[in-house]
């Protein structure tokens, strides 16, 4: 439509902008709406269409995305849904922004988040909880829950999140929307506040896989500004959608129908299996022996580093700052309100796992397990292209089920955290609903660099 003149920018930004107004009331996806600062970018955007050549615009000229708030926009509050952070105005973009707003990107504002990102139903955000669009007693997933939950509502045309163990696979599942975790070092981190910095990636959310495949393309690329950012060519991911799958390999992996689950997800993932055979596809049954460990292992790896880059809030340089009787005082009273209850607990577990004469009895040993289960992954993508499986046990569950239970809450991810110690590519794809009528997502995993196999 914005091709064809049939709508603006201003338009389609103001009409985003009143259904934020109309239904953010109730669904709670955003922590900040920056209504003038979007509209002037839209304003430019349509100004850029008038008299740009046709046929070489940039890829999101005038469309209105959202933003997780654990990644920085320049003049807009970054609180990584912490107090610690309240005021927090960051002085330079992420470079995944700075590329979203070179492709011509509206940024509509900040979207909710677990603390640090560290949960996966929102509810861990220090300011409220986000409801999922499909049914508002329930979690939209977390830790980019915000962001999915905008883009169900139509809150926003698209959203950046990050992943570092499922935030933005697992919210797409529950919220039915498409959701990818690109390769560690393909999309750069620079901007990207630190939760755990071997796991963190930023990933996006579209409404269709052409629509990740687009914003995927936009923020992808080699930045010297992270160190961990790989140098490599970054295909057109909308060319690799020719939806033909003859001849693909699908690997399903027996480790990840656990008993328990809920039956109609493992229902709709087999029917999905057996569409892609209907489709052309042979599909191998693999398996990935070490899956059980990767739930130890990230609640080691995570806290760890976690406890490490958290370090950097003493109250001294930026954000909330609590004066006390003396530096230890100032430091404890900073930290004690600054946290919440699950930043702390991460805190403690990382701080007690890396303490002396502990690192080699659990993060060392993590680290090498984590070094057999990406083994586990390269053994079983020789056999096939990717690998299909859940993306969570269950559909969206209800807002407060989980909270006084963090081990039943750590369990949400057990179908997503392996991928991210292996740091390879993830997408979730709605693929059905259960009988409440909640969407169902399928998890397709790919080898390294290779989310143009994934996306197709
Ligand atoms: N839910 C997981 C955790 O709490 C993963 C979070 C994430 O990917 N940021 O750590």
């Amino acid at each position: 439509l914005l091709g064809r003149g049939e709508v603006s920018s201003v338009e389609l930004t103001q009409a985003t902008l009143d259904r934020i107004v109309a239904c953010d009331n109730e669904i709670k996806a955003y922590l900040t709406v920056a209504p003038e600062a979007a509209l002037e970018q839209a304003t430019e955007a349509d100004r850029v269409r008038a008299n740009g050549d046709r046929g070489n615009l940039p890829s999101l000229l005038g469309i209105p995305l959202a933003i997780k708030d654990v990644i920085c926009v320049e003049g807009l509050p970054t609180t990584c849904g912490s107090r610690i952070l309240e005021n927090y105005v960051p002085p330079f973009s992420a470079t995944a922004v700075e590329k979203l707003r070179e492709a011509g990107a509206v940024i509509l504002g900040k979207t909710n988040t677990d603390e640090f990102a560290m949960g996966s139903s929102t509810e861990n955000s220090a300011f409220f909880a986000t409801h999922n669009p499909w049914d508002l007693t329930r979690v939209p997933g977390g830790s980019s829950g915000g962001s999915a939950a905008a883009v169900a509502g139509g809150l926003a045309y698209g959203a950046l999140g990050s992943d570092t163990g499922g935030s933005v696979r697992q919210p797409a599942s529950l919220c039915g929307v498409v959701g990818i975790k690109p390769s560690y070092g393909r999309v750069s981190r620079w901007g990207l506040v630190a939760f755990a910095s071997s796991l963190d990636q930023i990933g996006c959310f579209g409404r269709t896989v052409a629509d990740a495949a687009l914003f995927l393309g936009a923020i992808s690329g080699y930045d010297p500004r992270d160190s961990t950012s790989v140098n490599a060519p970054v295909p057109d991911y909308g060319a690799s959608l020719t939806g033909d799958i003859q001849g693909k390999r699908i690997g399903v992996p027996r480790e990840y129908f656990l008993e328990g689950m809920q039956p109609e997800v493992e229902a709709a993932v087999r029917e999905a299996v057996n569409r892609m055979a209907d489709l052309g596809a042979e599909i191998v049954e693999v398996s990935l022996p070490h899956t059980s460990y990767a739930l130890p292992v990230y609640y080691l790896v995570a806290p760890a580093e976690a406890s490490a880059n958290l370090a950097r809030y003493d109250g001294m340089r930026y954000g909330l700052s609590l004066e006390g009787a003396d530096l230890w005082d100032t430091y404890r009273k900073t930290r004690g309100q600054g946290f919440g209850p699950e930043v702390k607990r991460r805190i403690m577990l990382g701080t007690y796992a890396l303490s002396a004469g502990y690192y080699d009895a659990y993060y060392r040993k993590a680290s090498q397990i984590r070094t057999l289960i990406r083994k586990d992954f390269d053994r079983a993508l020789e056999k096939c292209d990717v690998l299909v499986a859940p993306t969570t046990p269950t559909t969206a569950f209800k807002l407060g089920e989980m909270v006084s239970d963090p081990m039943q809450m750590y369990l949400q991810d057990v179908f997503t955290l392996a991928l991210s110690l292996a740091g390879l590519p993830g997408l979730s794809l709605p693929c059905g609903f259960d009988e409440s009528g909640l969407p169902i997502g399928l998890q397709i995993m790919g080898g390294a660099f290779d989310e143009a196999t994934v996306l197709r």
